[in-house]
């Protein structure tokens, strides 16, 4: 009987494999760094590679890849990966002419947002929506039990949602999207705006650790930032709950762990005003489980 399974996460600095038993428990992992302009050929090869070192003389059921972009989910295709400049890769088709098995293709947001429901901080409830800040901001929506996809493989692309029509420019060519407020290049760019003093102007690359440092050292520049973006995506998710009115809630990203006792009491508080009438009721909205294996995981689950 086949009982192992291989989920492989491709992100834009990094490939990163997981071996899995019939309960989903890793039993092995593996990651590469991925060298800048890599051509497609060769990340093809290392992902093979990745497989058959995990797969060692394991039977493997199928292997899942979580790649960033959307994907055509019953094709294996991914319409457009920003990270290499890539479009329409029929990733499904390549590595299995590579490997010999069977190979699902999804995106990882929605892997990892699968992997949190199954196995994770979404055990219990039957439809939820994850939030997860970091360079952008992505999310993935569970109705039913249900990872849901849409119709073209854009369901849950939270980061272009419009959050203020006149806003500055996102990198999508839209102004205002979600991502230029709650993301770590719209921490910088309210930081760079501020016209106050903070501990944290000169540094060139903000660490998490330097922001909650700002934070407990009274950098009201830098709180004020925290607090906004914390806003902000109260305001986003109340617009999730009106248009899904899902279960619950997740929210990732390093900040919102870190300084889970300042800020997510806000980000509750800013989503219950500005949800309709009772669509808050009864909605938990809980920090993410899983660690960075999330997406490689949700991918062992398709
Ligand atoms: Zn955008």
């Amino acid at each position: 009987m086949k009982r192992f399974k291989i989920g492989i996460d491709l992100g834009g600095t990094k490939l990163l494999g997981v071996l899995v038993d019939s309960s989903y428990n890793i039993l092995k992992k593996k990651k590469i760094n991925i060298q800048k302009n890599n051509t497609l050929d060769k990340i093809i090869d290392e992902i093979a590679s990745i497989y058959f070192e995990l797969s060692h003389d394991l039977e493997i059921e199928k292997l899942g890849m979580a790649v960033p972009s959307s994907v055509q989910f019953e094709s294996g295709i991914a319409s457009f990966l920003p990270a290499y400049g890539w479009k329409n890769i029929p990733f499904g088709q390549l590595i299995k002419s590579k490997i010999g098995v069977e190979v699902n293709v999804d995106n990882d947001v929605n892997m990892a947002t699968l992997a949190e429901f199954k196995l994770g901080a979404g055990i219990g409830v039957n439809s939820l929506y994850t939030f997860y800040p970091g360079t952008g901001i992505g999310g993935g929506y569970i109705s039913n039990g249900k990872l849901i996809r849409g119709y073209n493989g854009t369901a849950g692309e939270i980061g272009h949602m419009v959050i203020d029509v006149n806003g500055v420019k996102c990198k999508c060519g839209q102004r205002g999207c979600l991502e230029t407020i709650v993301s770590n290049a719209g921490f910088r760019r309210l930081l760079n705006e501020s016209k106050n003093s903070s501990s944290l102007y000169n540094i060139d690359n903000i660490t998490s650790d330097n922001i909650v440092e700002a934070w407990h050292s009274a950098d009201l520049t830098v709180q004020n930032i925290l607090k906004f973006q914390a806003e902000v995506l109260g305001i986003a998710i109340a617009n999730v709950i009106n248009i899904t009115g899902v279960e619950r809630i997740l929210v990732g990203g390093q900040i919102y762990h870190l300084l889970k006792d300042e800020l997510l009491p806000l980000v509750i508080e800013t989503a219950n005003d500005h949800a309709i009438s009772n669509g808050m009721k009864n909605v938990d909205i809980l920090l993410n489980k899983l660690g960075p294996e999330a997406p490689a995981l949700g991918a062992t689950l398709l």
